[in-house]
């Protein structure tokens, strides 16, 4: 027997695709907000959000005849026909949210409209509307209670309301950090959780930043900027050596939305790759602009996903400006104490609160990012020491009046007299046959000897490799048959070019096989055919591969690592004072190949304070 669904089965249905958990609700909700031209967003939510979820918000409102039609099932303000479709630039425009979430949910909503009189509110269940006057001032505000309570199948997978408070927390930091002009209140059973106010100028915005990020990130983070091919990125990176344990401080937004993206992900870890400990994540807050026919936001109904038109371009943009930026980094950038999250080294003291969050990976002594350091992060007036030296601007991000970011160039000052020391100093002598002890402008620097080392042949090997390496193939005495499939030889001889260019000569050899005839010298003794099956795989998923270059460069690093000075070898001065002016110019000089740091500062406040001199 065929049956026509009831509308209100049709809109709980409709609601399982974007009402999933409170979360959802408060996301639809607050992108209408901000759809309405709301620059201040209040949300309170009770238990979890599962009893409550209340924003309320300063926008256009919603007139008193259009309040049924808010709630009614495809009924949207924001497009009218298809060709709105393609250019539209709102938040949402299915006209499904107001709908699903009242199917699902009690819902009243209040509104007072640009230019009414009085605010109105409607409330009740689906189809049995209840309207009265109410005062509201301009502005909207919706209430939901009792998520799912007609729809227990819902309720039975919705976790504790601490986990679903989380989510929600997680959700508005992630929308506040995209839009710093428009201020955020949120309160939980009661209490309040936080107040960003809206960020106009650089300080406030450095505001927001350490509400949503927190002050060690703040005191790690370089600002970025870059524009090419019709691509802009701009943003804050934190050091490789401020590393995370979880992939939970990754901020990436697409033409100012929050985005998770295969391509995007890929590329930031390509980037920090040869900067950063196995198994550890970087932390950033980045914002990709491009024109919006060039990316397609609506392949997802909540709106997390989005494709883009070139993704090998954006791909390989984002990785060389973060790659570049990284490898950019010099002793001394972004503060006076060491860019490597400097360090209390002594027992006993009391740390002033370590955040757990940087726990180091594994290292030869205890490292804590010392929260003395804040950098202003907007305006350094610290500039850096080697930025004066070498005259590198530095860029600062900005905020306009409207909130949004962009990025200002700061004019290098010149170099004064008294900084003719240069970054790391001059070496005083060896500890232990492990450390160089260097007296430079703010106090001691301490350089583990072999990672330093280590990380100056690697970048060094590199760049040799860069330029005549590549060009040394070798065809293999026996070539290499594999047996793959159809799609597979499609792809080889599609990207027959790209396997070229690395030195890979892969021909067809049959309907069902490959033959590499020729590899890389420095690849000899490698899994080629792994390599190689695993670089096809790489293409049928995301339409591009960098194994090729990441097996090179393990093998540069490991041949970095055995060719680097072992501990207990003894330098002389002049040997450490070289080892010192080659770190100064080498790229990633801060990390060695594993992410650890090279070296760290004591500065001489750092010293009186340890000796609790003038206290
Ligand atoms: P959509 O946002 O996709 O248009 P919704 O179901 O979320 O669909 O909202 C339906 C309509 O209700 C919107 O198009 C808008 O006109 C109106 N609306 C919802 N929330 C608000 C708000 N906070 N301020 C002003 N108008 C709103
Ligand atoms: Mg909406």
């Amino acid at each position: 027997m065929i049956r026509q669904l009831s509308n209100q089965l049709i809109n709980q249905i409709a609601a399982g695709e974007v009402i999933e958990r409170p979360a959802s609700v408060v996301k639809e909700l607050v992108e209408n907000s901000l759809d309405a031209g709301a620059d201040e967003i209040t949300i309170d939510l009770g238990r979890g959000g599962v009893g409550q979820i209340k924003v309320r918000d300063n926008g256009c409102g919603i007139t008193r005849a259009d309040l049924p039609l808010a709630l009614a099932r495809h009924a949207t303000s924001k497009i009218a026909n298809l060709d709105d479709l393609e250019s539209v630039v709102s938040m949402g425009f299915r006209g499904e949210a107001m709908s699903s979430i009242t199917s699902v949910s009690h819902l009243t909503l209040t509104s007072c409209a640009q230019g009414e009189s009085e605010g109105w509110m409607i409330s009740g269940d689906a189809g049995e509307w209840r309207e009265q006057p109410s005062p509201h001032p301009e502005g909207t505000t919706v209430e939901m209670r009792d998520l799912f309570f007609n729809v227990p199948a819902r309720r039975k997978f919705l976790r504790t309301e601490k986990t679903e408070f989380k989510q929600i927390e997680t959700l508005l930091k992630r929308i506040a950090l995209s839009l710093f002009g428009t201020e955020f209140r949120l309160t939980h059973n009661g209490k309040q959780v936080f107040h960003w106010r809206s960020a106009k100028n650089n300080s406030q915005q450095n505001t927001r930043l350490r509400e949503v990020c927190g002050q060690a990130f703040v005191d790690n983070a370089f600002a970025i900027e870059h524009e090419a091919v019709g691509l802009h990125l701009s943003g804050w990176v934190a050091q490789p050596t401020f590393s995370r344990s979880q992939a939970d401080m990754q901020y990436f937004y697409v033409n100012n939305r929050p985005v998770r993206d295969k391509v995007i992900a890929h590329a930031v870890r390509q980037a920090f790759g040869d900067v950063l400990y196995h198994g550890r994540h970087p932390a950033f807050v980045l914002f990709l602009k491009l024109d919006p026919k060039l990316v397609d936001v609506n392949v997802h109904p909540a709106k997390a996903e989005v494709r883009f038109r070139d993704s090998r371009l954006v791909h390989d943009f984002i990785y060389r400006t973060l790659h570049k930026a990284l490898a950019e980094l010099r002793p001394g950038d972004g503060s006076t104490e060491a860019s490597s999250g400097f360090v209390d080294m002594l027992p006993g003291r009391v740390q002033e609160s370590p955040s757990n969050n940087q726990v180091p990976p594994a290292g030869t002594f205890q490292y804590q990012a010392s929260q003395q350091r804040s950098i202003p992060l907007n305006v350094r007036e610290n500039q850096s020491l080697y930025q004066k030296l070498y005259s590198v601007g530095s860029y600062s991000p900005s905020v306009s009046d409207r909130g949004e970011l962009s990025a200002s160039r700061l004019n290098t000052e010149m170099v004064s007299e008294h900084d003719d020391i240069p970054p790391l100093g001059y070496a005083l002598a060896q500890l232990h046959g492990l450390f160089v002890l260097a007296q430079n402008k703010e106090g001691l620097i301490i350089v583990d000897m072999h990672a330093a080392h280590e990380r100056i042949t690697y970048e060094r090997l590199k760049t040799m490799y860069d330029k005549e390496g590549k060009l040394r193939c070798q065809p293999l005495l026996i070539p290499m048959s594999l047996s793959v499939s159809p799609r597979e030889i499609e792809l080889a001889e599609q990207h027959s070019d790209f396997f070229l260019k690395l030195g890979f000569e892969v021909a067809l050899g049959g309907p069902e096989s490959l033959i590499v005839r020729q590899i890389p010298v420095i690849l000899h003794g490698a899994d080629v055919e792994t390599l190689v099956r695993d670089v096809l795989s790489d293409i049928t998923s995301d339409g591009f591969s960098n194994r090729i270059e990441t097996a090179i460069n393990e093998v540069l690093s490991s041949m970095a690592c055995h060719g680097s000075v072992r501990a207990n070898r003894k330098l002389t001065v002049p040997e450490m004072d070289m080892l010192l002016r080659q770190m100064e110019v080498t790229e990633n000089s801060g990390q060695c190949n594993h992410g650890r740091p090279t070296w760290v500062q004591l500065s001489v406040d750092r010293l009186d304070k340890l000796f609790q001199r003038g206290q």
